[in-house]
């Protein structure tokens, strides 16, 4: 069974952008390989921000992980800072990494830009990412399309690091150089199924900052409240106007909700002039419903208990540990650190 590893920002309760894109896979995925999901606050604090605001999104998210279906029995859910190993590894990780190599990161450059000062660990930021993932040697990465530069440099390190001590394994390769041993695994791309999700304003990728977002744990009504106004194609002024569903942030919305025989009828209706926004929207809503229903409800038993996330965030904490504690034990006898 394959490991793979996952990381989440603490950005509070989950939004319905972030559950499509990310965690609804993790909740498939824990059922066939073996899932380490983590709350990475220490690249939080990359950036401004109020201590008890980041321990307030820290829970939230966990409350919102463990309600969107993560089995604490079925996957490992902890939270970044509560494992040393994380940190450690990243240093030792700053050994082989070139400088260049992380001025050069897309996101690096877009966030660099947009701030007068910038602190090292926003430079860093991706040595602690291939830290989080190769703590675990996992062999894959579930991703969106926008984290694969980041992968592709955790993959560098990892042959960088593997290429100065890894073990000699006697072999010679085609360079006619010595063969090491690939002890830091090379984690492939699992690419997450669902597009990115954009807001309701149908502009900018669905974010709690714009204020386009719908609340995975928001009541039906106040969903639908910010539904009923949310953008559609320009071109269905009136009820006789066809529209083009493609162009529609609602239908890709849909397509994440509804079985694909709504999908079609709602195209055909769209297309066709046959039916109202508004109609659209109800059948949406109702996909949304059924699906976050359960959620919702899962998230109430939880507030009933608060103990359990706690209880699942430590137990997971020890799990993670046990193994990220091997791993750089293990790199550090080979770097010929105590
Ligand atoms: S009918 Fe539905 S898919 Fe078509 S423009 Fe209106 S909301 Fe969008």
């Amino acid at each position: 069974m394959s490991r793979i590893f996952s990381g989440i920002q603490p950005s509070g309760e989950l939004h319905v952008g972030n559950y499509l894109g990310a965690v609804r896979n993790w909740v498939e995925l824990q059922q066939r390989h073996e899932s380490i999901f983590c709350i990475v606050d220490y690249h939080a604090i990359t950036v401004p921000y109020a201590p008890e605001d980041l321990r307030r999104r820290t829970r939230e998210m966990a409350v919102s992980l463990l309600a969107a279906g993560l089995d604490p029995a079925r996957c490992t859910l902890f939270v970044q800072s509560m494992v040393p190993e994380h940190t450690e590894l990243a240093w030792i990780f700053n050994s082989v990494t070139p400088l260049g190599e992380l001025e050069r990161q897309t996101q690096f450059k877009d966030k660099a830009t947009r701030q007068e000062s910038v602190l090292a660990g926003l430079l860093n930021y991706p040595i602690l990412q291939a830290a989080d993932i190769l703590c675990y040697r996992a062999d894959q990465v579930p991703v969106g399309e926008d984290q694969v530069q980041h992968l592709e440099l955790s993959r560098e390190i990892a042959r960088r690091w593997n290429a100065r001590f890894g073990r000699p394994t006697g072999a010679i390769g085609e360079d006619g150089g010595e063969v090491r041993e690939a002890f830091f695994p090379e984690p492939e791309a699992l690419l997450t199924p669902t597009r990115r999700i954009m807001g309701l304003d149908g502009q900018a990728k669905m974010s709690k900052s714009l204020n386009n977002t719908i609340g995975l744990l928001e009541p039906g009504d106040s969903i639908w409240a910010k539904l009923r106004p949310a953008v559609t194609d320009p071109a269905r002024v009136r009820r006789t106007d066809p529209g083009t569903p493609e162009i529609c942030n609602i239908f890709q919305l849909h397509k994440a909700f509804n079985p694909s025989e709504t999908v079609a009828l709602v195209a055909e209706n769209c297309r066709g002039a046959k039916w109202g926004c508004i109609d659209c929207k109800k059948v949406l809503h109702e996909g949304i419903e059924r699906e976050l229903v359960p959620i919702r409800r899962r998230a109430a038993e939880i507030a009933r208990e608060p103990e359990r996330v706690s209880d699942a965030l430590v137990d997971g904490a020890r799990r993670a540990r046990d193994l990220a504690a091997a791993t750089v034990q293990e790199a550090k006898e080979r770097m010929g650190l105590a």
